[in-house]
């Protein structure tokens, strides 16, 4: 049933409330396949099961596991209750980029601030981030280990980072605790577009913004030329490549900027090339010419 469809006593209520008091229905306007949880290497198989079930109760249903240490396991299909569905079509992948490659729209949750800071949303935000997203393109929401949470590598494969704002004495939640919370943010959004459509920020655009794949092409392309005019020194990176990494992240680039700049990389190096093929050529010249008496 169409949440819109509802008489004029239950619009006074807002969309959120209106939703689960009058239909078992989910947000028409949205497609909530468009959005999948990432857990990274989770070690208990029960906050599996926990976060499928808290995924299932709001209404998503995508869930990638990168690495998990224990899973298929009958810990988390006891913990899923009713959403074994959820763990049944889980895909599990090898690393977190390639878990989200084909997405336009990376948020990682993460319970500390980091040395480098990134852009970052409170919960609400990532909610409506995620659903204008993902009219136009799929997101990722990334949760972390239990004893470690995300590293440094993995942060900066994302666009923002999302913080709960719990209490500062203890401010870690269980895993599926967290995804509960940024789940639940998702879905107010959705229900929302029921009342406002949700603009993405692309929309308008005249190009597609380049998913996670493209840009890191992009990055292993930059470094390679940063090191080959000696801008970069691999052996003492400092924090240029998460500089460069935050600063592209900001921007979300487009494909035919990405193109571009793949493009005035691609000049450089061939200019790199033809120089040291002619001082190569020169040099072998000087050799051949016959010592001066
Ligand atoms: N001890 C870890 C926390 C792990 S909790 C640490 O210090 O980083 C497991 C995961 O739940 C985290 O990686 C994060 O994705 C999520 N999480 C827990 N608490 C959170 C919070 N307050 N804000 C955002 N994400 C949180």
């Amino acid at each position: 049933m169409n949440i819109l469809a509802v008489s004029p006593r239950q619009r006074i209520y807002p969309a959120i409330i209106r939703a689960s008091l009058f239909t078992n229905s989910d947000s028409k306007m949205f497609d909530f396949n468009q959005i999948c949880v990432v857990l990274v290497n989770t070690s208990h198989p029960g906050n599996i099961g926990a976060t499928a079930r808290a995924m299932k109760n709001m209404g998503l249903s995508k869930l990638t596991l990168v690495q998990p240490e224990d899973f298929p396991s009958g810990v988390a299909v006891g913990r899923a209750v009713s959403a074994v569905d959820i763990l049944d079509n889980a895909r599990v992948v090898s690393s977190l980029q390639e878990a989200v490659e084909r997405c336009g729209l990376v948020i990682g949750a993460s319970a500390r601030s980091r040395n480098i800071p990134w852009p970052m949303v409170s919960p609400e935000q990532c909610g409506e981030k995620a659903v204008a997203e993902a009219t136009v393109n799929k997101v990722a929401l990334v949760f972390g280990r239990e004893d470690a949470g995300l590293n440094n590598e993995e942060l900066q494969l994302c666009h923002f980072h999302v913080q709960i704002p719990a209490d500062p004495n203890y401010s870690s939640l269980n895993l599926s605790a967290a995804v509960m919370v940024v789940c639940y943010e998702v879905r107010k959004a959705a229900l929302a577009l029921d009342e406002r459509p949700a603009v993405a920020e692309d929309e308008h655009w005249d190009q597609e913004k380049a998913n996670s794949e493209q840009v890191e092409h992009f990055y292993v392309h930059l470094e390679r030329v940063m090191t080959a005019i000696k801008f970069h020194d691999p052996e003492n990176p400092r924090q240029l490549m998460p500089r460069m990494r935050r600063l592209f992240s900001r921007i979300r680039i487009d494909v035919m900027e990405m193109n571009i700049l793949r493009g005035i990389l691609s000049n450089i190096e061939y200019r790199l090339d033809s120089e040291k093929k002619l001082k190569a050529q020169l040099e072998g010249n000087e050799s051949d010419e016959e010592p001066q008496q």
